[in-house]
This record gives structure tokens, sequence and C-alpha cells, in this order.
């Protein structure tokens, strides 16, 4: 056992739901309960490599004790925190689209949960061996999909976009052994483990596997569990109370992937078990950003047939995702209209909100109905020939409004070819641009103010697929600085930052077709 003085345990999961009376640790299908006690696998030669350290003072972390070999210890799964009985949690999901039944956490642990200022924090480990949940795979998860998901997560939250945390990465000094493409090369690589921190890690995928066993005691117990805990303000679980509670997840989804629409931000396996039940981002695998500006974009090479999760798809899976969150509550909710109209309504006002987000990107404050159109035609014209996204939104902000010459100057910077867009596409461009500039006529602020209010929705820096293989082909050599600087430029991402300015630029060459920066598989 070791200690971490400050931290306060509090589990609320395995203390209001019932356990797998199974304590060993064999790959099974778990019945009429939510998780199987589970410890974790002990490490060749662990090894700390970052810490965030924000979210270590978030969970009552202090500074003398993140370094410590206590931590250390505790974050590979090496040592047990004083009380702590770790468990991985039951739960199925629909993945690409079809019914896949019990997945669970294969290669996730959940230490505790902690109480800090009042806020409930869940610990969990990811890549630290194999539990019931395993199937046929190790449990355990390589350096480079690490790096991926620790710089990912801390990034999306100072993006603004609601996410679950990192606390670490380590490596654990063990070899695993992956065919990273799927093409039948397999080769060793470094295991690591992220030590992932959220509210819960409860998914979709939790009520849907007790669903689908037609476990309605188990469902009911943990629909109660997760309005008690997380959603208090709803009231008592109750028949309307249980209306409430979907309806919120509803919104608070769509809320989360209004942000990924608005900084450019693609999933890539946005299977149920990857939905949260708090509305969270979760599980970084295969992820990517929109460089060029191209809605049928997906990183994941898995899904290159269908593109079902692409960028300009995900609003929907996002509703497909909430119908089966619906059925699964169905036989708690009995009331199928009421889901179906909290759904429609949604839906009614999705477009709107969107509407509403691109305003905010544009610098728009009033509404005016023409900015459908403006909006409209600016998508078209992204998708004419390849224009980075983040660059494009980003320069806008030195748009003039009274400007009368040289119009198009701000948004140069954002064409991977300028010479052909200027040959093909300049006057769809400047006509698209005049419409814009008499647009801000009728908009109060000044050029200066709107700038600051648009830097407010456009990020600067956002983690290019490029910039995560940079970290990841240094740390394969030892060298962890650019993890530093990468987590640390995250933190501000609005900010203007001249000496990171190197950064705020398109995707070199070198990465458009290369593995780990345009194509990424599950293989993690
Ligand atoms: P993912 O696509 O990463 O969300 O994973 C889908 C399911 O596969 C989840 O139940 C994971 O826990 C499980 N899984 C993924 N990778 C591994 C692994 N290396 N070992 C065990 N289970 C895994
Ligand atoms: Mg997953």
């Amino acid at each position: 056992m070791s200690v971490i003085s400050a931290l306060n345990i509090n589990d609320s999961f395995t203390k209001s739901l019932p356990a797998d009376p199974l304590s060993d640790n064999t790959r099974r299908q778990v019945k009429n309960a939510c998780y199987s006690y589970v410890q974790p696998k002990k490490t060749a030669a662990p090894k700390l490599i970052s810490v965030a350290k924000e979210v270590a003072q978030l969970i009552g972390i202090s500074e003398e004790e993140w370094g410590s070999k206590a931590f250390l210890d505790i974050v590979t799964g090496n040592e047990l925190l004083t009380g702590s009985q770790p468990y991985a949690m039951c739960y199925g999901g629909h993945q690409f689209g079809h019914w896949a039944g019990q997945l669970g956490d294969g290669r996730a642990i959940n230490l505790a949960e902690v109480l800090h200022n009042g806020q409930r924090w869940a610990m969990q480990l990811k890549g630290a061996g194999p539990t019931p949940y395993s199937r046929s795979a190790d449990g355990l998860a390589v350096l480079r999909s690490s790096i991926r998901e620790y710089l990912c997560s801390e990034a999306m939250f100072h993006l603004g976009v609601p996410t679950t945390r990192a606390l670490s990465l380590s490596l654990s000094g063990d070899e695993v052994l992956r065919d990273m493409m799927y093409n039948g090369n397999s080769a060793y690589e470094k295991g690591a483990i992220v030590c992932r921190v959220a509210p819960s890690f409860i998914r979709f995928g939790n009520f849907e596997i007790l669903a689908s066993r037609k476990d309605e005691t188990t469902l009911q117990a943990l629909l109660d569990y997760t309005i008690q805990t997380f959603y208090p303000e709803l009231g008592a679980p109750a028949p309307s109370t249980y209306i409430a509670f979907f309806k919120e997840i509803v919104r608070r989804t769509m809320d989360m992937v209004l942000h990924w629409q608005r900084v450019g931000f693609v999933h890539g396996v946005m299977n149920t078990d990857n939905f949260s039940i708090l509305g969270l981002t979760i599980d970084y695998g295969p992820y990517g950003w929109l460089e060029g500006y191209d809605p049928d974009w997906t990183p994941n090479t898995t899904d290159r047939q269908n593109r079902r999760y692409r960028f300009g798809n995900q609003v929907n899976v996002a509703y497909w995702n909430l119908i089966q969150l619906a059925n699964a509550l169905m036989p708690i909710i009995q009331d199928a209209p009421a889901l179906e109209a909290i759904l429609q309504e949604s839906q009614k006002g999705f477009g709107p909100a969107y509407f509403q987000m691109m305003r905010q990107k544009l610098g728009l404050e009033r509404t005016l109905p023409e900015d459908v159109e403006l909006i409209t035609s600016l998508f078209e014209r992204l998708h004419l020939c390849e224009t980075d996204m983040t660059i494009f939104f980003r320069n806008l902000n030195k748009v003039k409004k009274d400007a009368t010459s040289d119009i198009l100057d701000p948004i140069e910077l954002a064409f991977y070819d300028l010479e052909a867009a200027k040959e093909h596409h300049w006057n769809a461009w400047k006509e698209w641009m005049d419409t814009y500039l008499r647009r801000l006529q009728l908009e109060a602020l000044s050029d200066a103010d709107r700038a600051a209010f648009m830097n407010q929705h456009n990020p600067k820096y956002v983690l290019r697929n490029y910039m995560a293989q940079l970290a990841i082909d240094a740390a394969d050599k030892g060298d962890y600085q650019l993890i530093e600087e990468l987590l640390e430029l995250g933190r501000t991402p609005y900010a203007e930052n001249p000496a990171m300015e190197h950064w705020f630029a398109k995707r070199p060459e070198w990465a458009r077709h290369k593995v780990g920066c345009s194509m990424l598989s599950c293989s993690s």
C-alpha cells in the first residue's frame, strides 16, 4: 500500500452498484453486475514521463508528491492507494452501427474515486493489464497512443471542449506487440500507462449492456445512481426526473459535438461505448484534427470504407447514439413519445445553434437571416481547394471592415497551394469576402474588438496530427521535451504566443500521407 497523503478516497460506483461475484481475472461474460474487481499488473520498469500539474491539483495531489516514487507506483498500478479497491466496468456498445455485445474496460482499471474541493473524481489507469473484459487482447497500451490521449485530452480541456482529463503519462518498461496498421506487420513497441481523471467514466454502453440482457433491476440501479451522483440538480429519481435526465444528456452530448465542429476535431470511433454519460469527450484513439477543411475526412483507416465517423457526419452519429441510449433506457422510462420529442426538439434546435456558433467564429454579434447563406457559401468555398481550417478562421480576425483593396490578404496563409487557389478560385473567394465585408458593416464592434471576440472562438493552436507524431517520434528515442512543449502550448490555445508561432502553420508535406499523421487505425 502506498500513500498520497491528501487524497480523499470516496468510492460511490462500487458502493452503490452490484459487483461481479467472481474475483479471478479470467475473461468472461459478467451478468447482473456493473463491474469486476481486478488488480493492475505490475510493470517491469515504470518511469514517469509527464504530469499535468493542474489535474494533480484538481484531485488534491500536492507538488511535493507528484514527482515521488509513491506517485509513480500508483499511476502505473504497481502499488495501490490505501483503501483502493480497483475495478473494471462492464459495458457493451454499438460499434460502427452494429451491436457488439459485452465490451467493458478491457484495458482500463479504475483505482478509486476521490473527493477534493467538493468535486468527485474517478482515477483510471489505461493500459494497466488485462481484466475480465479484455476478450482476446492484452490489456496494455503503447507509448504512441498514450501520448496522443494524454496531450489531446488536456488540449481539448483548454480549448473549452467537455472532456475527460489526463493526470500522468508513464512508461511501463514492458514491450507490447502491435500490428499498427493491421497489415500483418507486428512489432514490439514501448508500453505506457495514462492515468485518466473524470467525475465518472460511465458510458452509454453501461446502460445498453444491462438493457440487452433484460436486467432491469441493475439498469434501474445504474440510472438512479447516475442521476443521484452526477445530476442531483434534476431531483430524486422519478419518471419526470428520468425524462429530464435524458433531455440533459442530449443537451450535453450535442453541445460537445458542436464544440468538435467548432475546433475541427474528428473523434474517429464514435461507438456508443465511447460516449460518456456526462457528455465528455472520451477515449482518444484514432482521432484527428481537420487541417485542410474536408467534411468527408476521417483519420481512422478502420473506417475507410464507409467513413461513418467522418467530420461531416459527427452530428448525425451523435443523434444515432442518443437513440441507442434512449432504447436502453426504455425499460425504465417507458415513454417513447417523450424521448422522441426530446430528440426531435434537439434536432430542431441544432441548426440554429450551429449557425450561432459559426456567427461567433465570424465575429458577428447580430443574428440576421442572410447569415445562413453567408455561412453555407463559406463552407462551399473552403472545400474548393485545400484550405487550412484553423488558420483560415484565426486569420479572419485580421480583416478590416472598411477594406477596399487586397481584401483576401488576411486569408492567404490558409491555402495549401496559394497559386492554384488564385488561379482557379479567387473570384469565388472575392465574392464571398465582399459579402462578408458588407455584413461586417452591420456590426457595431470595431475591428480590434471584433478580433478579440473572434479569438475566443477560433483557436490559434490545436494539436495538429503531425505535432503529436513529432512528440511520439522524439519520445520513442527517449526525448520527452516536445511532450512538455505541446502540453504547455495546449494550455493557452486562444492566446497569441510569439515563441510558439512555428506551430501556427499548415501541415508539412511529409505528414500528408504518413501513418500516425493522416492515417490511424484502432490498434493502440
Ligand atoms: P476502443 O475501440 O479503444 O474504444 O475499444 C473497444 C473495446 O476494446 C473496449 O472494450 C476496450 O476496453 C477493448 N480494448 C481495446 N484495446 C484493448 C487491449 N489492448 N486489451 C484489452 N482490451 C482492449
Ligand atoms: Mg473505448
